[in-house]
């Protein structure tokens, strides 16, 4: 079975210039006007080598380009440092209706320039811009809500050495124009990406796929419940992909990867566990090489930790408490089907494209046949043991028993389980999911019913 489109990053290109270089060849390059790294989609075809001399994309404008008005910019004038990663510092996405036609800029003022590889994507139509590891000093929350309907950005660690910035397009996106305005004495270096509607409406498919944070599929061993209890732990998001939201900026990625590894704790300080994760820290981890991490590691139970939220105001006010899903193909109701689909679009979200984050249709009608029954009964149980210890901790949503179509959920000799610890969206919920006593608190009611769960299998395994 093949569950990665494993990628070898053979087209990526990704260089800190100004990082291995002193700071006088710096200077020169810029005066020079050649620290331009950007690339339309269309470069992206070509083998490596150096930039492309092509006037329309290797452009350095005298002056900075003459577009609407920043509406979410803060720019913020910082030394620059010439070692080290460069450190991004305020970020932008302002455009709408020109006389020319409907047009948006994205901007990122940088303390040095970097090299940028630009790529849109298709089904979301989606911007994504690669960079070299950049530290983002960014105010909370920007990028979201910031007055242009269905127009958004997220940003983050993609893999080791890299980070991306995703922008979430309302229409069929093509780049017009990359750059990278060099400093000048009152405003810092800035990557610039103009993009305008696709042609026709058409996003054109990168010539080359883009890279995956994944490794390539390593074939899947039967095994039995033998020594040690392999418990795959899996904090949902990570890097780029954040997650839902709290009111004050708490991110779901960061309340559930502390829960996870005071989790892994509970679960260290007893006998016969061998405790995983799927990220340890705050890197992008795509659905399918959780999968993949969990299956090779031979889990004995998968357990997906995320914190919901709900859009609606009115429903925000209300909707509270913690839920826990296994896999079915066919969701327990429309609010289940619906978070499926948000929890699905992790991948969209962390900027990998359909072929990479899997043919949704295609993989639903080949493992919906491969997961064994027993498999579905062990996760149902492990539910309920959940369910039950979650009770006295946190309070519970309600029909707090529910399934829909997680990605992550389709394993087929893993029994597996997702646990919404609650929701961000609710005041009282995203208050007491951020302090150490609750999430320490709610790891010990999942390692007891993951210890119960536990001693069910290891004594029906023993002859
Ligand atoms: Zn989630």
């Amino acid at each position: 079975m093949q569950i990665l489109a494993g990628c070898q990053p053979t087209h990526f290109r990704s260089r800190v210039i100004a990082h291995v270089l002193l700071a006088g060849v710096v200077a020169v390059l810029e005066a020079a006007g050649i620290v331009v790294a950007a690339r339309a989609q269309t470069e992206i075809a070509k083998s490596h080598g150096p930039l492309p001399a092509d006037p329309a994309v290797a452009e350095v404008p005298k002056s900075r380009p003459k577009v609407a008005v920043p509406d979410v910019v803060a720019p913020e004038v910082r030394p620059i440092a010439v070692e080290g990663p460069a450190v991004a510092t305020a970020a932008s996405l302002h455009g709408g209706a020109t006389a020319a036609g409907p047009r948006f800029v994205f901007a990122l003022s940088l303390s040095k320039p970097v090299d940028a590889s630009v790529f849109v994507l298709a089904n979301p139509s989606r911007v994504v811009i690669d960079v070299p590891h950049l530290d983002f000093a960014l105010p909370p929350g920007v990028g979201r809500s910031h007055g242009h309907a269905g127009w958004e950005f997220r940003y983050g660690v993609f893999s080791a050495g890299r980070s991306r910035i995703v922008i979430e397009a309302a229409w069929a996106a093509r780049i017009a124009r990359t750059q990278m305005v060099p400093a000048t004495a009152t405003s810092p270096a800035s990557l610039q990406v103009t993009i305008e509607p696709a042609p026709g409406g058409v996003v054109a498919a990168p010539a080359t796929p883009p890279v995956a944070a994944t490794a390539p599929a390593k074939p899947f061993v039967e095994r039995k419940v033998q020594g040690r209890f392999v418990v795959m732990i899996d904090p949902g998001h990570g890097g780029i992909d954040g997650g839902a939201m709290s009111q004050t900026h708490v991110v779901e990625k960061d309340i559930v990867l502390q829960v996870a590894h005071h989790l892994k704790a509970a679960l260290d300080g007893r006998h016969g566990y061998d405790v995983r994760m799927t990220r340890v820290g705050d890197t992008f981890v795509s659905l399918d090489r959780r999968v993949e991490v969990s299956q090779a590691a031979g889990a004995d139970l998968f357990i997906s930790i995320h914190a919901d939220s709900v859009g609606d105001a009115a429903v925000a006010r209300t909707a509270r408490g913690a839920t826990v899903y296994t896999l079915s193909e066919t969701a327990s109701n429309e609010a289940a089907r619906q978070l499926a689909e948000k929890e699905n679009a992790a991948d969209a979200a962390g900027g990998l494209d359909g072929a990479e984050a899997g043919d949704e249709g295609q993989v639903n009608s080949i493992l919906a046949d491969l997961v064994k029954r027993e498999t579905q009964n062990f996760s149902h149980e492990f539910r309920s043991l959940l369910i039950d210890r979650l009770r006295p901790t946190q309070m519970l949503g309600r029909d707090p028993s529910r399934a829909a179509a997680f990605k992550v959920l389709r394993q087929v000799q893993t029994p597996t389980a997702l646990v919404e610890l609650g929701f961000l969206t609710h005041e009282m919920d995203a208050q007491q999911m951020q302090t150490a006593a609750w999430q320490k608190r709610i790891a010990v009611a999942i390692a007891a019913a993951i210890d119960t769960y536990a001693g069910r299998r290891l004594a029906a395994a023993r002859p």
